[in-house]
């Protein structure tokens, strides 16, 4: 039986997978290059630290043979990239998706390094992914392709190594595949080497929404900033998946009017905001937000031009590029998804005074609630979703005001911000480790 063959399989599988397709003119590692060296510039740090910091220090590609159910033997690709060590072991999600490639993993790993420097947690970046079309394949077949990527790679990854976690087209379950294959081949029950997990494995209370909860966080925070109060915003979402939805859900939750809403299969728009509970329900039945009664159609790739105060990307990369950058109508720009917006993009919402909340803040929330599972399996001890929630809101907050501080001082945009100082610490901590040899 594929996924695509049982409605529950769908629907679920849907909502965890690709949400929008990648422009053909995507290039998420000359985007991440160009962030770099513009943030090398700023500080004025030497050339050789560029060259440093533009490199992944490990790269690993592996081919990923498959036993399909029908008897036939697919083979795949797979990748994981470290990016950098400087601040700890490396960390960041495994991707299964078709556009999967080893430059976009590469660029994934990097943003990775930043959001770990920037929300001060004890990681640099790293990124996995297999190149592969989840919606195409049996729960049997994935389970095959996780436990033979996690055995190639199992000589790069561990709890004091590279610590997996889930990103666009895996999810918990992938987590409990990856965490069973290397304990049994350590020969005992290893907890800390993937984060994401299901709470009966050692996930932790608050991981699954972490992501979506830190994207509100910084969103109600930048509309204030605005002098915007929730209950006078208007908020549209590209993406149904792992973050959007969770993130329309509490955006909703504190008055805010979400009304625009896409996924893969197209969107919708209701001027009088879109019952969010209601969505989910009609997501969890037919696969898709598309067709929700009590809301119009909308043409997927234009939802980032809906008039609205907030708007959320919260697919996949480049969607705000410089041939609609100047249509986003939205005040504020709340990265939920990894490098939704290109640099010239970035340029052109700068120039019309718009706020770009960068993904490396927003949506490092998931990464955070990573980091406390970590220690929580560490330690065997479990936190409560009370003790989560006020420590990921805390991080968040402070990460916020941080950037915010920097950017007003230096006359900087909040990427730029963001950025620097997630540099400055990775730099920082590189130069006290100094050189080997
Ligand atoms: N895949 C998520 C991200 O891009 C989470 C990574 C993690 O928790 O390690 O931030």
């Amino acid at each position: 039986m594929t996924a695509l063959s049982s409605g529950a399989a769908v629907s679920e599988t849907v909502s965890e997978t690709v949400s929008e397709t990648v422009s053909e003119a995507a290039d998420p590692l000359a985007d991440a290059h160009s962030r770099l060296r513009a943030a090398i510039d700023v500080l004025g740090y030497e050339e050789h630290m560029y060259d440093m910091l533009a490199t992944a220090r490990r790269e690993m590609t592996v081919s990923v043979p498959l036993r399909r159910d029908d008897g036939t033997v697919e083979v795949l690709t797979g990748h994981r990239v470290q990016h950098n060590f400087s601040r700890g072991p490396a960390k960041g999600g495994l991707r299964f998706s078709p556009d999967v490639d080893l430059d976009e993993v590469r660029a994934l790993a990097m943003w990775m390094t930043w959001k770990c420097a920037l929300l001060d947690v004890p990681y640099g970046g790293a990124k996995g992914g297999v190149r592969i079309d989840p919606r195409l394949y049996s729960t049997s077949e994935l389970e095959r392709v996780t436990r033979r990527y996690t055995s190639e790679i199992m000589p790069i990854i561990g709890p004091e190594q590279d610590i997996p976690a889930p990103d666009v087209g895996t999810d918990e379950q992938t987590m409990a595949w990856i965490m069973d294959s290397y304990s049994v081949s350590s020969g005992h029950t290893v907890l800390g080497v993937v984060t994401g997990k299901p709470i009966s494995l050692g996930g932790s209370l608050g991981r699954a929404t972490a992501t979506s909860r830190g994207v509100v966080h910084v969103a109600l925070a930048a509309l204030a900033e605005r002098g915007l109060a929730p209950t006078a915003s208007r908020a549209a979402v590209q993406g149904f998946g792992k973050v959007g939805r969770s993130a329309a859900r509490f955006l909703a939750e504190a008055g805010v009017a979400v009304t625009a809403v896409s996924d893969q299969y197209g969107g919708i728009r209701a001027d009088g905001g879109i019952d969010i509970v209601d969505l989910e329900a009609h997501v969890d039945r037919t696969g898709t937000v598309v067709g929700f009664p009590g809301a119009e159609p909308l043409d997927g790739d234009l939802l980032v031009e809906e008039d609205v105060e907030l708007l959320v990307p919260a697919a996949v990369e480049c969607v705000i590029r410089a041939d609609n950058a100047a249509r986003v109508r939205a005040a504020v720009i709340v990265e939920g998804a990894n490098g939704p917006t290109t640099p010239e993009a970035d340029r052109i919402l700068e120039d019309n005074g718009q706020l770009v909340v960068p993904d490396i803040l927003a949506n490092a929330g998931g990464v955070v609630v990573s980091y406390f599972e970590w220690v929580q399996a560490n330690q065997a001890y479990w936190w409560s979703e009370d003790d989560v929630e006020a420590r990921l809101r805390e991080r968040m907050l402070g990460a916020w005001e941080r950037v915010r501080l920097y950017a007003a001082q230096r006359d900087l945009s909040l990427r730029s911000a963001a950025t620097c100082l997630a540099v400055e610490s990775v730099a920082q901590a590189h130069r006290r480790r100094g050189l080997y040899p």
